[in-house]
């Protein structure tokens, strides 16, 4: 995997060129990783890059993230993007709202399940179990790993059957198991229906860019291969991934979004750019 920035001169003209469909992971991506969801803030400057950016013509901005829609929008707060919660169940933007209609059904379930594992955790250190409505995190960053398995044993105890029946699926990221509906939809598919949507609206060319860390974006690196940009943030060139280029850190994605903002000041749009405006 190459550095982005060691092939920009390559990829800079198609982005200055094309209607830039940009769409960003939160955590890890636009904020470093931390010990507690709850500290993952974004810096101001990312903030006002953010900002700056979404008032430019030839980009849309699409946040995409496992936290919950609500909590995400609370942490970013900025008006004119388009937000995407729990991998793709729900999103919100000025002109739509959308929430997955068969993770909809799922909530009772999603429900009665963490309410048991708050329990089954209740004597274990260190492991948040978040219900995030449509889907439920379990995070284990500051579980102490020798206790990793035994929390993982409890979690099938009580996820099993559910498992077995297909009602739910078991996903794996960063520190943390994610209990989703058993609904073929991820990251992947939401970068699709969106591509769906913008290319309906406007017939020109839309370069959609990913960025992601986890493995969860490794749905949406897959679909971008052959039509689109995917940007994987690790410091390891040699990491499995099937995004086509890498940025080391958040700092770096930082140094992007700067780039693409240069370049998106520098160019004047047509009629026709601005129909693809329309999601
Ligand atoms: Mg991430």
């Amino acid at each position: 995997m190459k550095h982005l920035f060691d092939a920009w001169e390559k990829i800079a003209p198609h982005l200055r060129a094309r209607y830039v469909m940009l769409f960003l992971d939160y955590d890890g991506t636009l904020t470093p990783i931390v010990e507690r969801p709850e500290m993952a803030k974004l810096a101001p400057d990312v903030r006002n890059i953010l900002r700056e950016l979404v008032r430019q013509e030839g980009i849309k901005i699409v946040v995409i993230s496992g936290r919950s829609l609500s909590n995400l929008e609370k942490l970013v707060r900025i008006p004119g993007l388009i937000y995407v919660g729990n991998h793709g169940f729900e999103l919100h933007g000025s002109k739509i709202h959308h929430v997955h209609p068969a993770a909809e059904k799922s909530k009772q379930l999603l429900h009665k399940i963490a309410g048991r594992l708050k329990k089954d955790y209740g004597a274990l250190l260190g492991i948040i179990v978040e219900n995030k409505t449509l889907t439920i995190s379990i995070h284990y960053r500051r579980l102490d790993p020798g206790k990793v398995d035994f929390a993982k044993l409890l979690l099938f105890k009580e996820i099993g059957q559910y498992l077995s029946r297909s009602q739910v699926v078991l996903r794996e990221g960063k520190k943390v198991w994610e209990v989703r509906p058993a609904i073929e939809w991820d990251k992947g598919k939401t970068v699709l229906w969106f591509l769906a949507r913008v290319l309906s609206s406007a017939q020109r060319s839309v370069r959609p860019v990913y960025i992601g860390d986890d493995l969860t974006d490794e749905d949406a690196f897959r679909v971008l291969k052959r039509r689109g940009l995917g940007i994987k943030v690790t410091n390891d060139p040699n990491e499995a991934t099937e995004a086509a280029y890498h940025l080391n850190s958040p700092a770096e994605v930082f140094e992007f979004l700067e780039r693409l903002k240069q370049i998106k000041i520098a160019r004047k749009y047509g009629a026709r750019d601005k129909a693809a405006q329309s999601i």
